[in-house]
């Protein structure tokens, strides 16, 4: 039987949006001053047990009524005046906290974590002679308790930069920030166009077209079809004749088209001894080739690493897609020389993906944070199946955040044709 005091633990493609939209029905009940996710959700973390929301209002009351009745609130777990914690139909357990606005940014800055970063936080500031609590920060002089309106003048009380929450993991952050080597993370803002889409063509629900309009809607510039390659695994996927009759439909679809351009690609799997299960000369004439394992997971580290390396030797491949193989909830990732996958996608040029589906989140942020610095080039690609799945690219975005990464560490910051020239080394 299910616990109900527990929630059910949610991946953060369904926790963020679950997210946004109470945040977005408590806006519209008039009693919120300020209001925001806290906790895991707010810190882009892949799963998240319990959706954390801090609120302002000078109706604290109202407020935790109108969150009681939610409509997709399934049960109430416990409610107060300024406190509630609900079970949304999915499962999800939210909770709310509503202070008043001159508490907000502390409370909100406590409550975003995570436990591990607090505590070192903490430990920084009783070093520099202070103490900061959920509350505020203790002014070393006068030892009268200081509340702060934005939440950057926290850090700055205590000589930091603002750390993105993204970031609050306690995994040198608060060192870095004292130093002052914070990375400069790439924002979503950044991204141009999304490097992993999938059509009707192969296992898809929409067309090379109906993905594009999505895409274009999205402000993205371009927008990769990546098609499985016919196998085993996808026998629907596309042969050497299908790619081209593929690329010749790009070619006039982009010609109809100037708000975005369709990048010609496919999703090759790798065999079980490194090679592509595709090898045809037509493969030099797509803009962009992901290369997967789809198959065969169960190997030894040395076996995986030599038939991933082996991949990337492949003239024709520019990225390493999922590189892992791992699926949140259902299987870990293989087992990989991490360090001998790097040195090959820097010697070959290759990039290493981070898949954005919310299932994959792959590579995980851990690895991006290894990978970071190296001058491996990462890029992101949703994984759509179909075009409501475009979004993931923002998660996808997360996870380079949570991994350091930055502008220049991210291919799909890149114009057109700065992207094709660098998968035409
Ligand atoms: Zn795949
Ligand atoms: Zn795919």
């Amino acid at each position: 039987m299910e616990d109900e005091q527990s929630s059910q633990v949610k991946l953060l493609g369904e926790a963020l949006p679950a997210s946004r939209s109470m945040v977005r029905y408590l806006s519209g009940s008039g009693y919120v001053i300020r209001i925001s996710p806290d906790g895991a959700v707010r810190r882009m973390c892949e799963t998240v047990e319990t959706i954390g929301i801090v609120a302002s209002s000078s109706k604290p009351a109202k407020l935790v009524q109108q969150f009681c009745v939610y409509p997709d609130a399934r049960r109430i777990l416990f409610r107060t005046t300024h406190r509630a914690a609900v079970i949304l139909k999915d499962g999800c357990r939210v909770d709310l906290r509503v202070v008043s606005d001159t508490r907000y940014a502390p409370v909100l800055r406590y409550h975003t974590g995570s436990t591990g970063h607090n505590l070192a936080l903490e430990a920084y500031a009783r070093r520099q002679g202070t103490q900061v609590r959920e509350s505020g920060i203790i002014d070393p002089i006068t030892g009268r308790q200081v509340a702060f309106a934005e939440e950057h003048e926290i850090f700055e009380a205590l000589n930091l930069p603002y750390i993105e929450p993204e970031l609050r993991e306690d995994r040198g952050e608060i060192q870095a920030a004292a130093m002052g080597t914070l990375p400069d993370l790439v924002r979503y803002r950044d991204i141009r166009g999304d490097l992993h889409v999938h059509t009707r063509w192969s296992d898809g629900a929409h067309s090379i077209t109906e993905c594009a309009d999505t895409a274009a809607g999205m402000g993205f510039d371009y927008i990769a079809i990546c098609d499985h390659s016919r196998s085993m695994q996808f026998p629907h996927g596309l042969d050497a004749s299908a790619i081209c009759d593929q690329i010749r439909e790009i070619e006039h679809l982009n010609r109809g088209r100037a708000d975005i351009r369709i990048l010609s690609g496919i999703e090759a799997g790798i065999d079980a001894t490194g090679n592509l299960d595709i090898v045809h000369p037509v493969l030099q004439d797509l803009d962009v080739v992901i290369a997967s394992v789809h198959s065969s997971f169960r190997m030894s580290r040395e076996e995986m690493t030599g038939r991933i390396t082996s991949a990337m030797h492949c003239d024709a491949v520019d990225i390493i897609g999922h590189p892992t193989g791992r699926i949140l909830g259902k299987r870990p990732g293989c087992s990989l020389d991490f360090g001998q996958v790097l040195k090959t996608a820097l010697d070959t040029g290759v990039s290493l993906e981070i898949n954005a589906h919310p299932r994959r989140l792959d590579l995980p942020d851990s690895l991006c944070r290894e990978a970071k610095g190296s001058g491996v080039i990462f890029t992101i690609g949703s994984d759509a199946h179909r075009k409501e799945h475009l979004w993931f690219t923002e998660l996808g975005v997360a996870v380079a955040r949570r991994g350091w990464l930055e502008i220049h560490e991210v291919a799909n910051t890149l114009t057109g044709d700065d992207l094709i020239r660098l998968f035409k080394r």
